[in-house]
């Protein structure tokens, strides 16, 4: 049976370790027959993410801080020559300084607000902008969200607006990119320890509320989000766009 992304080419951005939720995609599109290029943020994170490139046998291994225009650039330039085309890519990150994501969002500062809004949201503007060139022949984009975006989660604090402006984000790119055949959705997977979870307040106790209120009375893993996020970027989803994916255990019906 021919796997279902033979012959594609994908960009996987956000793998820390092998808790994220990045890396539960990126198994998921090489196990199912894509070629995967991988960065990772800086010096300090390449002995962790450079094990799993070579695991997935990534082609292509860059370092890549999304407020480092040079190196947005570099990879999209290195995608470019390399591979001449892109047909998914997977944006996956997110950060807001500790001290804006510890108080009330009434208090966060402007800076810690426009630091948080660069890299967890614009940063994605930014790949579409450079990746619709690659994606001649249509493509995927998605990039990775929370229910604290839409509904007020305790403890998620800045971090609520921003993904609502990243969901909101994604409903303009896909109706903007959709004429060229290119789809852009959001997964929201329900909570999973990851190390960017592990700087939420009282993480343990939503995953615990979660699983209680969820009806399937469980919480997903980064193979659960893996699963999806590889439907989404095969022709299978072809009539799928501007779409919220829920991996949550149906906990976003709860009221
Ligand atoms: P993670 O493993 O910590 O991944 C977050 C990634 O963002 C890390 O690789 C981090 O790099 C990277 N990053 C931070 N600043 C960056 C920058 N300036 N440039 C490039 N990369 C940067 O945590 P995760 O939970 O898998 O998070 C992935 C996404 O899923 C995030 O958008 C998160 O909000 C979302 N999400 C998570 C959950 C959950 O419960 N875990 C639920 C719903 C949605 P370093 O770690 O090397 O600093």
């Amino acid at each position: 049976m021919t796997e279902r992304l033979e012959g594609k080419k994908g960009l996987v951005v956000g793998i820390a370790n092998e808790h994220s939720i990045a890396w539960g995609c990126a198994k998921a599109f090489q196990a199912e027959g894509a070629k995967v290029a991988i960065t990772y943020l800086n010096d300090k994170a390449k002995p962790h993410v450079q094990p799993l490139a070579e695991q997935v046998k990534a082609p292509i291994f860059l370092p890549l801080d999304v407020q480092n225009e040079t190196q947005m650039e570099a990879v999209f330039n290195t995608i470019k020559t390399q591979w001449g085309e892109l047909d998914f890519l997977l944006h996956s990150i997110a950060f807001a300084p500790k001290e804006d994501l510890y108080g009330r969002v009434t208090d966060c500062s402007r800076d810690g607000f426009l630091t948080a809004m660069d890299i967890s949201c614009y940063s994605f503007i930014k790949m579409a902008r450079l990746a619709e060139p690659l994606m001649k022949k249509g493509g995927c984009m998605v990039t990775t969200s929370y229910y604290g975006g839409e509904q007020v989660i305790e403890h998620y604090g800045v971090m609520g607006p921003v993904k609502a402006a990243l969901e909101g984000a994604v409903k303009y790119l896909a109706y903007e990119l959709g004429a060229s055949g290119i789809r852009v959705n959001t997964l929201s997977p329900g909570p999973i320890l990851t190390r960017a979870a592990g700087g939420i307040a009282g993480f343990d106790s939503l995953i615990a509320e979660a699983r209680h209120k969820a009806p399937c009375h469980d919480v997903p893993t980064i193979d659960d989000v893996g699963a999806m996020a590889a439907f989404l970027v095969s022709d299978q989803a072809r009539h799928i766009t501007g779409n919220i994916s829920y991996i949550d255990c149906g906990y976003h019906i709860m009221g």
